[in-house]
């Protein structure tokens, strides 16, 4: 029997599956009740009140390679042994579709916190949100006051942007410093400062959003993390308390919920499933978190290898023999890597980096305004670096990259010689 494969999401890591599975001539079926329809997310928290580009299709055609079923799916049961199928998926229509493989892409919603004196508060994770927050400010005219819950990267993006388009914006947080679970001390630290010079204001130590002022500003944004979208299978969800799965921090109060535990093949516990991009979160391999990496370059590498995997599986098996991704093939390993543009400001992690660490290892040009924070594996001399973060050097960035991909990653001991030329390394 051939492969029946449905993906359930038709974000970047299940649009990026389909492409491939079908450009490889092998079918398969797309459920996203926006199939077709979907769209690129960074754009959307940077581009909120200047003429860039902000909508950027996946343009993503249905074709005789890929069905589009524009439905939500509601559920998953695993097939009984010994059956031609894996399992089987439940559409909110009440439609089923069987299938051999199932790729679980259904990213993550926004946490959509009620802030009492701005009831219209909404968060910026959607092309509808965007395009409400555009026209609001097209139809203003003149410049605004902004006011942001939250200081993760979506937050400090649309603050800056705001700043670096002549509106005023005022960022309340519940900590003492913004991104202070994104980036390690001296990379938020410095954004903190730059931001706070550019105009942005930062409420700090807020302790609960009764505290926001009402009156005070025109529009207001949400952006306290986002949590997984999960399907139950044979009507179970992922349930672990080891690990916390938003990655801008859960809000106060709320319990946090947890994405699907995938292996280094990504495959989850339930043969024939696995899981990709920001609903999946990897505990084996290479670079394993303690929550989903949550970021585009790792959707689309996961689309990708999944792709790869499932074609590279035998064309014909024997009825009942359930596919499985782990057995003895190569595990995901491309190196994860995110970027966030905050106003002027881009800065960027690869690897594994860890915003708690301190005995990482700075690097800066001669200006001191460019530089890249090092982490190691351990703290002895011998220890192999294991990831960066780069504020406003985008060629170091690249240097980064290739230096994890690489054969030749240096030591802490390499890093800490001033003779030692990273740029030249990552070329070996
Ligand atoms: C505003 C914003 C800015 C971002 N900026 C950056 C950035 O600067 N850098 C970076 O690296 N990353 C950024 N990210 C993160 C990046 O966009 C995500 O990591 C990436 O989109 C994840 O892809 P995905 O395919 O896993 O999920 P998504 O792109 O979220 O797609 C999931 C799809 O699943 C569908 N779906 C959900 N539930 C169901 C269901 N039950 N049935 C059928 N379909 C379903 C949804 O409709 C959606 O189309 C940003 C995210 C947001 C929201």
């Amino acid at each position: 029997m051939g492969k029946t494969i449905v993906i359930i999401g038709a974000g970047l890591a299940g649009t990026t599956a389909a492409r491939e599975l079908s450009q490889a001539g092998q079918p398969v079926t797309l459920i996203d009740p926006e199939a077709g329809d979907t769209y690129e997310r960074p754009p959307l928290s940077k581009h909120l009140f200047d003429d860039s580009r902000y909508h950027l299709p996946y343009h993503l055609e249905s074709d005789e390679g890929i069905t589009f079923v524009r439905h939500r799916a509601v559920s998953l049961t695993l097939a009984e042994a010994g059956s031609e199928f894996a399992g089987t998926v439940h559409l909110a229509s009440g439609e089923t579709l069987d299938f051999t493989h199932c790729i679980l892409a259904t990213g993550m919603e926004a946490n959509r916190p009620e802030v009492p004196a701005y009831p219209g508060a909404l968060p910026v994770y959607n092309l509808a949100e965007a395009e409400w927050i555009r026209n609001f400010v097209a139809e203003a005219g003149d410049p605004l006051d902004v006011g942001v819950l939250g200081s993760g990267y979506l937050g400090i993006e649309v603050a800056s942007a705001a700043v670096a388009a002549g509106h005023t914006a005022t960022v309340y947080l519940r900590g003492t410093e913004p991104l202070r679970l994104q980036l390690s001390a001296p990379v938020r630290q410095a954004l903190f400062a730059k931001h706070a010079v550019a105009g942005v204001r930062f409420v700090t130590n807020l302790e609960s959003v009764e505290a926001i002022p009402a009156g005070v500003h025109d529009l207001f944004v949400t952006s306290v993390g986002a949590r997984p979208v999960r399907i139950p299978i044979d009507g179970t969800l992922p349930t672990t308390d080891e690990h916390v799965a938003d990655p801008e921090g859960t809000v106060a109060g709320e319990a946090p919920t947890f994405a699907w535990d995938v292996d280094a093949h990504l495959a989850t516990a339930y043969p024939g499933v696995w899981a990709a991009g920001d609903c999946a979160h990897i505990t084996g391999g290479r670079f394993p978190l303690t929550h989903p990496w949550a970021c585009e370059p790792v959707a689309e590498s996961h689309g990708k290898y999944l792709a790869q995997q499932i074609l590279a599986e035998a064309a014909d098996r024997d009825a009942g023999d359930v596919p499985s991704s782990s057995g003895e093939s190569k595990p995901w390993s491309d190196v994860p890597w995110h970027w966030s543009f905050q106003g002027p400001e881009k800065v960027f992690t690869a690897g594994l980096t860890s915003p708690d660490a301190d005995d990482t290892i700075l690097r800066s040009d001669p200006s001191g305004e460019k530089f890249q924070v090092f982490h190691f594996a351990g703290p002895d001399p011998e220890a192999e670096l294991i990831g960066v973060e780069t504020l406003n050097w985008p060629p170091m960035q690249a240097a980064a990259r290739r230096v994890l991909a690489g054969d030749h990653v240096p030591t802490r001991a390499q890093l800490e010689d001033p003779d030692f030329d990273f740029k030249a390394h990552s070329r070996l």
